[in-house]
């Protein structure tokens, strides 16, 4: 067994301890005091070992980002070009989740609330630098751990600073997890958007006067009609309109209506065209008004060559030194690598735990992979490290 694999493995009961610890200090996106918290006690977890610093968020987003740069064996003055991992501390779980779902280790997989998105990949890096530093491996640049606070929220408080400390990465490591039991990479994804629809008509009685009214919700019926077939799967663009709302009463024509559509695009060139069609809407009454706002929170992370490098390199670290094979995939989620993946940095996605229902309450990773894929985290740092 490859010696950093040799030295996590021997380390998997404290690995999975600081995994359940992690785990049951909850921190949903909207509860910044929870949130803020977690990365408390992630800092303190590194004393000694990293440097951490807070960063407030911007945009009135909600809970503190944090910055680990790690004390590593090799030269003090490293060489320009740092490595940098990128993770999240919040989670889509309400507290007091851990009620019904608590952490527990069974059928060969740990469970709980946030395991696998994205505690698990934040363990499992923190144990591939331990690994580095207690195996002595020098490295000659710069090693950094960015964790936002609100992933799961859009990032809209952390995008700025995400992309400032990617600008001058020699590469990016998104610590998400992978792609189904098999564990693959994610090298492409789409970008994501919400848009809003805001209908106004006029209100009338029903009964009494239903000529002199103009329903705000035939019209969003009707507009739906023509947004929803901008869909079109061959490119990869999807059109969901999934929250819908208008009306008062039954025997009132609406006044209002609106609707929240959520887009994806896989390519660039498709967003810009998708937002002009959502702006070009018009209403088919001329006595409504349409109100469109929002577009694309996340750029589609298009499969790029240094992208496409950076993946080879892991498969081939992977298959020589851990007898491991790694396949890359898309996915129709976004994370904070689509940031750093638009910036043209070489950006890598899905290296974090393998396992299944992130999001969902089967939520659970593959303990027999925490070792191994610790180690190909370590191994691929050092690669490019050096
Ligand atoms: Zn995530």
């Amino acid at each position: 067994m490859n010696p950093v694999q040799a030295w996590i493995e021997a380390r998997r009961e404290e690995l999975i301890a600081l995994l359940r610890e992690f785990v049951e200090c909850e921190s949903p996106s909207d509860d910044a005091a929870a949130v803020n918290r977690f990365q408390e006690l992630l800092a303190s977890r590194l004393g000694g070992f990293a440097r951490a610093r807070f960063y407030p968020s911007a945009l009135g987003g909600r809970g503190r980002n944090l910055r680990l740069e790690f004390d590593l064996p090799g030269p003090r003055r490293k060489r320009p070009g740092h490595i940098l991992a990128v993770g999240h501390a919040d989670t889509v779980w309400r507290l007091g989740t851990l009620h019904e779902m608590p952490f527990r280790r069974a059928e060969g997989r740990l469970w709980g609330p946030g395991v696998l998105d994205m505690k698990g990949g934040l363990v499992l890096f923190i144990y591939a630098l331990k690994a580095l530093q207690a195996l002595e491996l020098p490295l000659e640049r710069k090693i950094c751990l960015w964790v936002v606070s609100d992933e799961e929220a859009g990032s809209t408080g952390s995008r700025a600073r995400t992309e400032a400390l990617a600008r001058a990465a020699r590469a990016v490591l998104v610590l998400e997890p992978s792609t189904g039991l098999e564990g693959k990479l994610k090298t492409a994804r789409k970008g994501v958007g919400i848009y809003h629809l805001a209908v106004s008509g006029r209100a009338a009685h029903a009964g009494v006067d239903f000529a002199a009214g103009a329903s705000a919700i035939v019209e969003l019926a009707r507009q739906i009609g023509v947004l929803a077939p901008f869909t079109d799967l061959k490119k990869g663009i999807t059109v969901n309109p999934g929250v819908i709302s208008g009306g008062s009463r039954t025997n009132v024509v609406a006044a209002a209506a609106g609707a929240e559509v959520d887009v994806r695009v896989a390519r660039r060139s498709d967003a810009a065209r998708l937002d002009r069609r959502f702006r070009a809407l018009a209403p088919f009454d001329a006595r409504c008004t349409l109100e469109i706002t929002g577009g694309l929170n996340r750029p589609p992370m298009e499969r790029t060559a240094r992208g496409a490098a950076l993946f080879r390199a892991a498969r081939s670290i992977a298959r020589r030194e851990l007898g491991m094979e790694l396949e890359e995939s898309s996915s129709g989620g976004g994370s904070d690598g689509n940031f750093t993946a638009a910036m043209g940095v070489p950006t890598l996605d899905g290296i974090g735990a393998v396992g299944e229902g992130l999001h969902a309450p089967h939520e659970s990773l593959l303990e027999a992979c925490l070792a191994p894929r610790a180690a190909l985290l370590a191994l691929l740092v050092r690669h490019l490290g050096q």
